[in-house]
């Protein structure tokens, strides 16, 4: 159990987040990202499950319980993370992955580039957080296909072009243009 540990965490990890917001034009989203893991049922496992700061919690409470009641909790009342975008399709009644709304996108950018720097510290570059992206296909397989593009999209752009360049596109994206091409590249890769 590592209450102040594991309060340290969230808050750094908000901080940065916050920061990465105001940049990307959704200074709101920043200054309430994560509040649930204030909540009892997000932040007891949290910190009985503290893992130092550079692991998630949620792996060791996988671990030893079998699931991660806290991420369970999480992901379905935070809509920046695409695990919350399933609905059941009117067509095929499977559940489907749902196109993310573009405020949600970009907050789920921010999130992304945020646990990167967090977690590589001094290894952290402007390729990290695609680096991991990549590194997760089989996640990528599961997201919609026009929200893993334009994700792809923005980290590739992070990687080769830096920050100022990247927020400054992202404050400018109103709405999630779909790319025939690559989402349907994306979609065939996965099918
Ligand atoms: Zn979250
Ligand atoms: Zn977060
Ligand atoms: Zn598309």
């Amino acid at each position: 159990m590592n209450i102040l540990g594991h309060l340290e965490t969230v808050t750094r990890h908000r901080t940065l987040v916050m920061k990465h917001c105001f940049l990307a034009g959704i200074p709101f989203r920043g200054l309430v990202h994560d509040l649930s893991k204030f909540s009892p049922t997000e932040f007891l496992p949290g910190a009985k499950f503290y893992a130092d700061g550079k692991r998630s919690p949620n792996e060791r409470e996988r671990e030893e319980t079998g699931y991660s009641a806290a991420w369970m909790h999480h992901k379905g009342r935070n809509p920046h993370h695409w695990e919350y975008w399933f609905d059941v399709s009117p067509q095929t009644h499977r559940y489907e992955p749902v196109r993310m709304p573009i405020d949600c996108l970009k907050e789920s950018f921010c999130d992304r580039v945020a646990a990167s720097k967090i977690y590589q510290g001094e290894r952290y570059t402007d390729a990290s957080a695609l680096e991991y992206f990549r590194s997760k296909k089989q996640m990528e397989s599961l997201m919609h296909p026009c929200t893993a593009c334009i994700l792809g999209r923005w980290l590739e752009m992070l990687a080769r072009d830096g920050e100022e360049k990247t927020f400054a596109r992202i404050r400018r994206t109103r709405e999630i243009e779909c790319h025939p091409e690559t989402c349907e590249r994306v979609r065939a890769r996965f099918g």
